[in-house]
C-alpha cells in the first residue's frame, strides 16, 4: 500500500507528544505491527521488540489519550499519595537488572524513598516513558511510530489486518495486539437513568474530576471496597474539603496491609496443579500450617503462589474454576492486592473520627431526591439506607467482555475476531496471546487484563512484562 494511504505525513494534532522515526516505505510489510493502547502493556511490548532491534520492521503504536502515553491508567496520576502497591525495588521488568525502578529514583533525586518504600505511581510512568525514549533513540531496524488516535475497528484482509482509526485513517498491517488494558466497570444493574444522567454518578473510576464538583463536608458514597476504592478513599478523606465517605461491596472486604520483605527460603515446595479447587486449597493449607513457625508469612505464600498461577489455574477443571470465581476469588483478591500500610492508615484514623465506613451488601435501588441520591443496600445481614451527595463506581475493572462499551471490542466480538471466555473473565486465548476466532487464523493478539481466562494471574506490571516479552518474540518472527 502506498505511503500516503497509509496515513502517513497527514496532521498529527499540535498537543499530541509524537515520536517520529523518518523512514520512506514505498509498501506495508508483511512484518508491520499494530499495538492498540499505549498504557505499560503497549508500551512493553513496543519496548522490548525496540530492545531485540532484529529485523527492519514498522510498528504502528495507537493511544487515544497521548498525554497519558506509557503511563496508561494506573501511572498517570500526579497524586503523590497514590502509591504503587509493590515497593519500590521490587518493581521490576523482564530483561532489566532487579531495582532499576529503584536505581532510577536515586539517580532521578528521589532519594527520600527506601528499597522497601512504596514510591508514587506516577514515577514509576515516568520511569517507562523514559525507558522506552531511550530504546527508540537508539534502535536501528525496528521503527515505531506512536499514534495519537483511537483504534475503532480491524478487519481481516486477504494478506493481513487492516486498522481503522477514529480519525478517519487506515493502516494496512501483518498482526495486530489489542493492548487496550483495563475496562472501566459497568453501571449497577439496579441505577435507574434518572439516577445514572443526575450528574450525582461517576462511573469511570479512574478519572478523579468528579473532585472538582464537591462542595466541603459533602458525602460520597463508594462502591467497591478493593484497591481502585482505597485510591478514592485515601484521595477524600486527605482532602481539605473534610469529606466523608461510605464503600460497600459484597463481602465488605479490605485489602490486608504489605508487612516489610523479606525473602523466604521454600523448604520441600509442594503444591501442584490439581482439577479440584478443594484439593489446591487443602494442599495450600496444609503447607502454610507446617511451615509458619519457621517464619513462613502469608504473604510469601500469596506472592509465591501467584508466580505459579497460570500452571494452577490451567489445571483446574472447569467446575473448580467457577467455584473458585464465586466463592473464592474475593479472598484471593484481599490476599493478593495488598495495600500499603500509609493508605490503611488514613482509613484507620477515619474510622476513628466517623468519616469513614464499610457496608456489606449490594444496591437495590437508588433515588436522586432533592440533590441528594437515597441508596437501598441489601446483603445477607439485612438493608441499610444511605444518603449521599455523589455515587462513585470505583469496583474496579470489568472483567466480562459482552457487557463492554468500548466501540473496537464490541465490533470485534461482532465480527467474531474474539469470543468471551466461559468464565466471564476476558476472552479466549491460545498459549502465546492469540484470540481464538470463527475463521481460526492467529494474527490478532492480546495482553493484560483480556488474558485472565487463560492465565489468570496478568494485571500486574511483574505479569504483563513477561507477556509483553514473550510477545514481542512472536511478533519479530517472519
Ligand atoms: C489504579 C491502579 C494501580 C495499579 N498499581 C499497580 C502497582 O502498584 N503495581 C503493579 O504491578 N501493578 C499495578 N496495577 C496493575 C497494572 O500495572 C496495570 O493494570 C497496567 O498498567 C495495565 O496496563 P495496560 O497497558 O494493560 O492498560 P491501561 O493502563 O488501561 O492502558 C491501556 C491504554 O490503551 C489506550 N486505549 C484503549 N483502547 C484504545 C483504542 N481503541 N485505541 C487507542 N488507544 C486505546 C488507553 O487510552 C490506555 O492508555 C495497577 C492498576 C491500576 C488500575
Amino acid at each position: 500500500m502506498p505511503f500516503r494511504q497509509m496515513g502517513f505525513g497527514e496532521r498529527e494534532g499540535r498537543h499530541f507528544v509524537v515520536f517520529f522515526v523518518i523512514r520512506i516505505f514505498p509498501f506495508y510489510d508483511r512484518m508491520d505491527v499494530a499495538i492498540i493502547g499505549g498504557g505499560l502493556s503497549g508500551t512493553l511490548v513496543a519496548y522490548y521488540m525496540l530492545l531485540a532491534d532484529q529485523h527492519e520492521q514498522n510498528v504502528f503504536l495507537f493511544e487515544r489519550e497521548p498525554l497519558q502515553f506509557a503511563r496508561g491508567i494506573a501511572y498517570r496520576d500526579s497524586n503523590e499519595n497514590h502509591l504503587l502497591n509493590v515497593p519500590a525495588a521490587a518493581m521490576n521488568l523482564r530483561q532489566l537488572p532487579p531495582g532499576d525502578f529503584y536505581h532510577w529514583l536515586q539517580k532521578n533525586n528521589q532519594t527520600g524513598y527506601s528499597p522497601a518504600d512504596f514510591a508514587p505511581r506516577n514515577l514509576f510512568g515516568s520511569y517507562l516513558k523514559e525507558l522506552f525514549e531511550r530504546q527508540l533513540a537508539k534502535a536501528k531496524k525496528v521503527n515505531v511510530k506512536v499514534i495519537a488516535d483511537e483504534v475503532i475497528d480491524i478487519r481481516k484482509t486477504d494478506d493481513g489486518l487492516q486498522i481503522l482509526s477514529r480519525s478517519g485513517r487506515s493502516f494496512h498491517v501483518a498482526k495486530a495486539v489489542l493492548a487496550n488494558g483495563i475496562l472501566p466497570p459497568a453501571d449497577p444493574f439496579a441505577l435507574a437513568p434518572q439516577v445514572l444522567r443526575s450528574g450525582h454518578y461517576q462511573s469511570n473510576p479512574w478519572n478523579f474530576r468528579y473532585l472538582n464538583q464537591l462542595k466541603a463536608n459533602q458525602h460520597v458514597t463508594l462502591i467497591g471496597s478493593g484497591l481502585t476504592m482505597l485510591d478514592h478513599a485515601v484521595e477524600l478523606l486527605n482532602d481539605k474539603g473534610n469529606f466523608s465517605v461510605t464503600a460497600f461491596s459484597r463481602r465488605g472486604l479490605l485489602p490486608l496491609p504489605h508487612a516489610p520483605y523479606e525473602p523466604y527460603h521454600f523448604p520441600d515446595y509442594t503444591i501442584v496443579p490439581v482439577e479440584d479447587i478443594g484439593l489446591l486449597l487443602k494442599s495450600i493449607r496444609a503447607y502454610y500450617h507446617r511451615h509458619k513457625d519457621q517464619g513462613l508469612d502469608w504473604r510469601d505464600l500469596i506472592d509465591r503462589i501467584r508466580s505459579q498461577a497460570p500452571q494452577l489455574w490451567q489445571a483446574l477443571s472447569e467446575v473448580s474454576k467457577k467455584r473458585f470465581i464465586r466463592h473464592l476469588k474475593p479472598y484471593w483478591e484481599i490476599h493478593r492486592h495488598r495495600a500499603p500500610q500509609r493508605a490503611l492508615n488514613v482509613i484507620e484514623r477515619a474510622v476513628k473520627e466517623g468519616r469513614f465506613q464499610l457496608f456489606r451488601g449490594s444496591i437495590r435501588s437508588a433515588e436522586f431526591k432533592r440533590s441528594q441520591l437515597v441508596i437501598q443496600l441489601g446483603g445477607a445481614r439485612g438493608s441499610v439506607t444511605l444518603i449521599t451527595d455523589y455515587l462513585l463506581n470505583s469496583s474496579g475493572l470489568q472483567q466480562d467482555i459482552s457487557l463492554t462499551s468500548d466501540t473496537l471490542l464490541k465490533n470485534l466480538l461482532e465480527r467474531k475476531y474474539m469470543i468471551p471466555d466461559q468464565t466471564g473473565l476476558g476472552v479466549e486465548t491460545d498459549h502465546s496471546g492469540a484470540l481464538s476466532c470463527l475463521s481460526g487464523e492467529k494474527n490478532i493478539f492480546t495482553l493484560g487484563a483480556l488474558r485472565r481466562a487463560s492465565v489468570f494471574e496478568c494485571t500486574a506490571a511483574k505479569e504483563i512484562s513477561e507477556q509483553a516479552f514473550l510477545l514481542s518474540e512472536q511478533l519479530l518472527q517472519r
